[in-house]
């Protein structure tokens, strides 16, 4: 089966977690601080905390912003349930706005709407997630803009995006958000196993942050409430949670990190290879904007009538091709129906995921590879 994601890690990774492996700190090391910053500065932004999941930035961010019973915050439901999970964690209610018909991000003049009539009701978010779907960033200009209208805070999720950039920035600079939120799922761009990782331009949401991924605690005397002179003195300040990130984990991500041009370069070039192969297909291709390089997490097609998407993708998988869906909306789950979300609520986000079909896409994927999924899916569509 040719897996629909794969990740690539080579001698030099291997040899980056053996060598800390074998030094004095497994976790909260140096090699933490190496790959924060050097992400930062891919990033072009103040401050990195790494995490041991994308899902537990997600959580401080959220934190970190406020947010708490009372507070709602918005993301779309064609999603990872994690987006929207992290507002429950926090006690918060969750909406949706639904997605762009072309781009399959979240719709901006849906939500501008949405938000417009929130402002009537008293009800406005704390918080919208806007999700850059596939590695294609959303119009963060446009949504950052609504944010200062409305006052609202934006997190990110560039799980999908980590390499690429939205007019002529890098995804994760938050010059129009908040907080971005990237992951290192072996799935994803590049990997630390399980791991994430949160950005912000802002000191006091990456302190807040940083204390929160570890128990609420401080060691810095200006932050605390009682003084000491003690070296051993440290204060819990909040309810915080252990999410750190190990050290064998970061030396991972900054070995990968040494490659990340590298994937993003791969990825594209698979997915113009793509484009070309299935021009005159009876699908819809994905399109990326003007102004985007998508780091091109998925590759993702939509099958319509009189093509039947459930039937292709047993056909696919039935020839070796390790085809998924993504995804199916996150307010059709039914931890959301429970919570009072119902069919026809979102209906671009719901005609995507019973249309979507995501071939394999990874960076060391070969040409045999790529001519098999080519060939299969031509047999199937004609
Ligand atoms: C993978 C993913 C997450 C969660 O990432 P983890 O690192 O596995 O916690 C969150 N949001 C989106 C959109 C994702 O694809």
């Amino acid at each position: 089966m040719i897996p629909y994601g794969r990740q690539d890690i080579d001698d030099a990774d291997v040899s980056a977690v053996v060598d800390v492996l074998r030094s004095d700190f497994l976790t909260t090391g140096p090699t933490i601080a190496r790959f924060e910053d050097a992400m930062a500065a891919h990033a072009g932004v103040a401050h990195a905390i790494a995490v041991n999941s994308a899902t537990s930035a997600l959580h401080i961010a959220c934190l970190a912003l406020g947010l708490g019973p009372g507070d709602s915050l918005w993301t779309v439901p064609n999603t990872f349930v994690a987006s929207a999970n992290c507002a429950r964690y926090c006690g918060a209610s969750v909406d949706f706005v639904d997605i762009n018909p072309v781009t399959w991000n979240i719709d901006v003049d849906a939500l501008a709407h949405k938000l417009a009539e929130a402002e009537a009701a008293g009800a406005l978010p704390r918080i919208v997630v806007p999700v850059h779907f596939a590695g294609q960033s959303c119009d963060m200009a446009a949504i950052g803009a609504l944010a200062e209208r409305y006052g609202f805070r934006v997190i990110e999720d560039a799980s999908h995006a980590v390499g690429g950039s939205y007019a002529g920035r890098p995804v994760g600079c938050c010059a129009w958000s908040d907080i971005t939120v990237f992951s290192f799922h072996p799935v994803k761009i590049m990997t630390t196993a399980e791991g994430g990782m949160a950005l912000t331009a802002d000191n006091d949401l990456a302190e807040a942050m940083r204390r929160m991924r570890s128990h609420g605690i401080t060691r810095d005397p200006a932050a605390m409430q009682f003084s000491s002179t003690e070296p051993w003195y440290y204060e819990q300040l909040e309810l915080g949670y252990n999410y750190r990130m190990t050290d064998l984990q970061a030396a991972l991500g900054l070995s990968q990190m040494g490659r990340l041009p590298h994937f993003i370069e791969r990825r594209n070039l698979l997915a113009e290879r793509y484009e070309a192969a299935f021009v005159d297909l009876p699908v819809q291709r994905p399109q990326v904007a003007a102004g985007i390089r998508s780091s091109w997490h998925l590759y993702t097609l939509r099958i319509r009538t009189p093509f039947d998407r459930d039937l292709l993708f047993r056909q696919l998988r039935r020839d070796g091709i390790g085809v998924n869906v993504h995804y199916i909306p996150v307010h059709l789950q039914p931890y959301y129906r429970d919570l009072g979300f119902r069919p026809g609520q979102y209906p671009e986000a719901e005609a995507h995921g019973r249309e979507a079909l995501t071939l394999p896409l990874f960076a060391k994927m070969t040409d045999d590879e790529f001519d098999a999924v080519v060939a299969a899916l031509r047999r199937v569509l004609i």
